[in-house]
């Protein structure tokens, strides 16, 4: 027997690997004196994956080296497929696994069958807070113990044989990354996307950091420290996402929405119904002079804003935390307070009153804590009528010349007097008065205020901004960027050359996540974010895979990003991703005994529900893995135990990608693993046939018989869920319990079918075929089998001529014949 040998040099590699009468280490090889009885043994299994794996791996990065070398002359068409990068926690989880394991199959498929240039690139979001904690907690530098988690990960996803494209691989923590997170924080600035202003924020003391909304619970606690959230006033840079919200609903209709259907419905959700603006309310305290904050307020008429009389807070208003012993007086929900502040209304650069109302409440899911009031137009009526408060607390009504003159301004247009506030016209002309003031104006819903960047962390993207005593904040100008993690607190200021301090705090890593997708493809260049036209060339993702908890707000955030570089020119169209493949978890059987203690899996009886040690009863649920409730698995010891095409099939038969899958090893592995037996069993009784044996005869294929017209039937059915799961619905477990049902019924055929039948030949070839992209090594070895015979009979040749190619390995077939044939022939 020939060992195949082979070279890094990648044409020779090919050559010696796929030649098959060279390298005949095929089924056989195993021994003969266990075949034809031969069983597939779990041993057996893993000696063909250490045959398979190091060419395997060989091969892709051949591959990804040839298709990189010809990044600019290739015209195949494109296909950029990219699984959410990890962050790097120390290791790898089943949900990790499960996700990639979808993205490598897809990968394979685009690559191998299809025959596109496919990219699959992998990095690693490094920057954030569990990292901070971590290395504070082990007396580390964070950047030394994510460096570390990094090498651990990666060293991990090269064991599990994933086809990534390593050599565009980056950490968002690299100095040549967020050198260009900064440029886009500054082109955000220079578009007047960037904003400072006061705002009260919650604030988890133990963490010391602030926390978006979402990440405080309903009683009030942090997410991860548990800490109960204060209220504090910083100053904190926002980007006013709010100028984008018609342009990010209206991106949803240009989705593929196969499977954007159900994200879509959740970001259009997230949006919320567009009904009105937000305007910003400068504050001035009694003495006239500015205070350092401000109230956004929500408006559906902001037609109407000229005629505003005060502006209503409720008891959730931030602003109250200023006035503490106002408020405490107010204790009872009935006494309304004028507070001894002032607002200037934009439109009028009037000022108005600012009452506190405590029984002023809105609708839980808004982010709206005050409102104007215009009682002209009544605006907001469903509270106490308007009239009434503005008399009871002496407010000043705005002058009747204001109002009756027109909406806004009656010099501008001189359209809009006489119209209805709420009408349409009345509506739109406002946005685009506000608009012109620098006031907002952008159609937004009341669910969403701008985004929160700033961070008080010290391992994040450095802000790239010098404060000046003279000019303000200024943003660092390109040439000197990156701004590092370590620069020097004080740096001259680049308008006027006075030192100047730097921002000390760090970007949200949801900024740093918001464009890696672009990075990918252009991941050494250091003159630019991402060069035009290779963005041109791949953009968008064609298919972006990850967990389903990310399906709002980072996909929200990296939309944003999409739709703001699309507008000055960097990406070629607004939408990034083209279908989203959101993914369930994997979750473990969580075995609990009565007394609340936990016990592992394997010491408990399912179908009794009993704890074999100790015979008490256990309740049975399912949860996320985690430690504490032994009820995880360590995906490499999965892969070393089952194997890694093995662990592969049990990821992706019997549940959609969608939903949550319970790793129930016993249950899944059994039907994977009796699958594989009877597959090789298909290979092995060929052989039994004896190539000089084989007599291709087409009139055993007689249509009139109803065994042939259920072969034939059942094969077209199981082409077309296959390619169904690989192209668009990526439902794998349909793909598979079609691909079993073909298995059976192939192994149910005759002696004469086995020895004649080309039908029943050409669907076994098929039925391994698609099975290469799940199960790359295991179906390799099984094409090898079949090479080993078909290849050397005359007739199968020619038979097969022009359709398979058995002097290829199955990962290297040539697509379009192959394709074609599946195609034409079901
Ligand atoms: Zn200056």
């Amino acid at each position: 027997m020939r060992t195949p040998a082979f070279c890094r040099e990648c044409l020779q590699f090919r050559h010696l690997l796929f030649n098959s009468r060279q390298s005949r280490r095929c089924l056989l090889s195993l021994g003969d004196k266990h075949w034809p009885q031969s069983e597939l043994t779990q041993k057996t299994r893993l000696s063909i994956e250490s045959a398979w794996s190091d060419r395997l791996a060989a091969l892709d990065a051949a591959v990804v080296a040839r298709q990189n070398s010809n990044d600019s002359s290739d015209n195949k068409e494109k296909f950029y497929i990219l699984c959410m990068f990890p962050y790097p926690s120390g290791r790898l989880h089943m949900g990790h696994l499960r996700v990639y394991t979808l993205g490598d199959v897809v990968t394979r498929y685009q690559r191998f069958i299809v025959g596109r240039q496919v990219l699959h690139p992998m990095g690693w979001d490094a920057f954030g807070l569990p990292a901070e904690n971590a290395a504070r907690d082990r007396g580390l530098p964070a950047e030394a113990w994510t460096r570390d988690n990094i090498d651990a990960m990666r060293q991990q996803l090269k064991d599990m044989r994933l086809a990534f494209d390593w050599s565009r691989e980056f950490a968002t923590c690299d100095p040549e990354y967020y050198r260009w997170t900064q440029w886009l924080f500054i082109q955000l600035h220079k578009s007047g996307l960037c904003y400072r202003r006061k705002a009260y924020v919650n604030w988890d003391p133990v963490d010391k950091t602030v926390l978006a909304d979402e990440q405080v619970d309903a009683d009030g606690r942090s997410w991860r420290s548990g800490a109960l959230v204060e209220q504090r006033p910083l100053t904190q840079w926002f980007v006013r996402v709010s100028a984008y919200y018609e342009s990010l609903l209206a991106g949803l209709n240009t989705v593929r929405s196969d499977q954007w259907r159900e994200v879509a419905k959740m970001q259009r959700g997230w949006l919320g119904k567009l009904d009105g603006t937000w305007v910003q309310f400068v504050l001035l305290g009694l003495d006239g002079k500015p205070l350092d904050e401000d109230l956004q307020v929500f408006t559906r008429q902001p037609a109407s804003l000229r005629a505003v009389s005060h502006l209503e807070v409720s008891q959730s208003s931030c602003l109250i935390a200023r006035f503490p012993e106002l408020v405490s007086d107010a204790n009872s929900t009935s006494s309304d307070i004028l507070l001894p502040v002032r607002a200037v209304n934009p439109v009028t650069m009037a000022t108005v009153s600012v009452v506190y109302r405590p029984s002023l409440t809105f609708p839980l899911e808004e982010a709206t804590e005050c409102r104007a009031v215009a009682p002209e137009f009544d605006v907001g009526a469903a509270a106490s009528p308007a009239d009434n408060m503005v008399d009871r607390l002496g407010i000043s009504r705005p002058s009747p010349t204001l109002t009756s003159a027109g909406l806004f301004r009656a010099d501008v247009g001189g359209g809009l007097a006489g119209l209805p506030a709420d009408s349409v016209e009345a509506f739109d002309s406002a946005l685009v008065e506000l608009r012109r003031l620098g006031a907002g104006g952008h159609r937004c819903s009341a669910l969403r205020r701008d985004w929160l960047v700033s961070r008080q962390r010290r391992w994040g993207t450095p802000i790239p901004v010098l404060h000046c005593g003279q000019c303000g904040p200024v943003t660092v100008p390109q040439e000197d960027l990156p701004v590092r993690l370590d620069a020097e607190p004080i740096a001259p200021c680049p308008k006027c050359g006075q030192p100047a301090e730097r921002d000390r705090e760090t970007l949200d890593t949801f900024v740093d996540s918001s464009w890696y997708y672009l990075r990918f493809l252009d991941a050494r260049n250091d003159k630019k974010l991402c060069d035009a036209d290779k963005a041109k060339k791949m953009m968008p993702v064609d298919l972006y895979i990850g967990g389903m908890e990310h399906a709002v707000r980072h996909l929200y955030y990296a939309r944003f990003i999409s739709h703001f570089l699309h507008r000055i020119g960097v990406t070629p169209q607004p939408e990034p991703f083209d279908q989203f493949l959101p993914v369930g978890l994997v979750l473990g059987r969580t075995c609990q005994l009565a007394d609340g203690r936990y016990v592992p899996p394997d010491e408990v009886d399912f179908d009794k529900s009993i704890h074999l040690p100790s015979g008490r009863a256990v309740t049975v649920t399912q949860d996320k893995m985690s430690k504490s409730k032994l009820n995880g698995v360590e995906p490499g010891d999965v892969l070393r135990r089952l194997s890694i095409d093995t662990t592969r099939l049990c990821l992706l038969a019997s549940t959609a990608p969608q939903s949550d899958r319970v790793w129930d090893e016993a249950g899944i592995l059994s039907g994977v693993v009796n699958w594989q037996k009877r597959l090789w069993r298909l290979v092995t009784d060929l052989h039994a046939v004896g190539a000089e044996q084989q007599r291709l005869d087409p009139t055993v294929d007689n249509p009139d018989n109803a065994d042939v017209a259920r072969l034939v039937s059942d094969r077209r059915k199981t082409v077309a869920a296959a390619l169904r799961a690989y192209e668009s619905t990526y439902a794998f477990s349909v793909a598979i319990a079609r691909m079993q049902s073909l298995t059976s019924l192939l192994l149910s055929a005759s002696p004469e079918q086995r020895r004649a039948s080309p039908l029943w030949l050409e669907s076994m070839c098929l039925l391994v075929y698609l099975l290469s992209p799940m199960a790359p090594m295991f179906s390799s070895e099984l094409w090898l089998g079949l090479s080993a015979q078909l290849g050397s009979s005359a007739d199968t040749k020619k038979l097969f001529d022009g359709k398979f190619r058995f002097d290829r390995g199955v990962v290297e077939q040539l697509p379009d014949e192959a394709l074609a044939f599946a195609r034409l022939n079901n």
